[in-house]
């Protein structure tokens, strides 16, 4: 028996008896959780096992009755799950997200030959190795079996350096403010909103959010983050802010655009925050008026310096472009495979995951 099997309710650990970001929970089972995107961490299961900044996070997704536990990052803190032990490293990609370093306890027995068990494996979920001043910094350990997302696993995509990208963005904003409008930023509510909030100038004008972002705004904050003044976002606020000469910028998931909500915001440009950004094709096709190619996923780069940095001797690979990193790493000379997986990592269009399709759809949302 393997130490890690992909099951149809999701990776699971069978000497430890947990799934890790089970896709079809029920109330018998036990999570091990690497973030709070809506693709990881779903509702219904028993209880919950995250780092503890991820915990206020998937309390705001999941709600106030999940029953949690939560584990501190690093090795030293490792964790006894039945014969399994359980140790949580940063991954860089929101605030609390995890990478999941699991071994079989010593003394513990096992059918498999060592060779099957696979060894002492590590699961990225999604992660970014570069700081954002606001996330946690990727920590990568060595492992003889990792587990990789491979979301913008092209070579076409390698990111811009934070400053340039804080460049972009505060230029357009001053641009939008030149000609009277309110510069509205699309990005995923928890992660991506929180970064774009920090990289605007706050000297520029108000920063506001809309009621998704501004939610993930707060649990960011009750799990120790620090973030610049943002304030929701109403029609009386973004008008103020045009009154002052400051039109404001706002954060908002891509749900709302074309609704009522927005239209009553007054005069706005529209830019969407999204790795997929970096392709020409994409921004062509779409209506808004500038694309920002700001992902906090890994790029091509990032990819094969975790691959390389964790020493795997086999590399699993999952969402994505599977197959080109796949192709890639065998020819490079470790033996790697495709793992089939119903995580979606960030999705090309349109600019939303499905918790910000239900944040729209209920009472969160001011549009009616
Ligand atoms: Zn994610």
């Amino acid at each position: 028996m393997a130490l890690i099997e992909n099951t149809p309710r999701g990776l699971y650990c069978p000497a430890g008896d947990f799934y890790i970001d089970p896709w079809k929970c029920d109330n018998s089972m036990r999570a091990v959780i690497t973030h709070g995107h809506s693709d990881h961490a779903r509702a219904g299961c028993a209880t919950y096992l995250c780092s503890p900044s991820c915990e206020p996070i998937l309390r705001a997704r999941l709600g106030r009755t999940i029953t949690t536990q939560s584990l501190p990052f690093g090795l030293a803190h490792e964790l006894r799950i039945g014969d399994a032990l359980v140790a949580l490293l940063p991954a860089g990609h929101v605030l609390g997200s995890a990478m999941i370093r699991i071994r079989r306890a010593p003394g513990t027995t096992h059918a498999a030959t060592p060779h099957d068990d696979g060894g002492t494996w590590l699961i990225t979920g999604d992660y970014k190795l570069t700081a954002d001043g606001l996330t946690e910094t990727a920590e990568l350990c060595s492992c003889d079996t990792l587990i990789t997302e491979s979301t913008f696993g092209l070579p076409v995509f390698r990111w811009q350096p934070d400053a340039q990208l804080r460049l972009d963005l505060n230029t357009w904003w001053h641009q939008c403010q030149q000609l009277g409008r309110s510069a509205v930023v699309f990005a995923y509510s928890l992660g991506k909103a929180q970064r774009i909030l920090t990289m605007a100038d706050s000297s520029l004008g108000p920063l506001l959010a809309h009621p998704a972002a501004l939610s993930i705004v707060q649990a960011y904050r009750a799990a120790g983050a620090t973030l610049p003044e943002v304030t929701l976002a109403t029609p009386q606020a973004t008008s103020a802010a045009r009154a002052a000469g400051t039109p404001a910028l706002v954060v908002s998931p891509q749900s709302v655009d074309g609704s009522a909500w927005l239209t009553a915001l007054g005069p706005i440009a529209t830019a969407v925050a999204s790795g997929w950004m970096a392709i020409r094709g994409t921004r062509r096709r779409s209506n808004i008026s500038r694309g920002f190619a700001i992902s906090d996923h890994a790029d091509w780069p990032q990819l094969l310096s975790a691959c390389r940095q964790t020493g795997a001797s086999r590399i699993g690979v999952t969402h994505g472009y599977t197959a080109p990193l796949v192709r890639y790493l065998i020819e490079s000379g470790t033996p790697a495979f495709e793992l089939a997986t119903r995580f979606t990592g960030e999705s090309p269009q349109p600019i939303m995951d499905t918790s910000d399709a239900a944040d729209a759809a209920t009472g969160d949302s001011p549009d009616p």
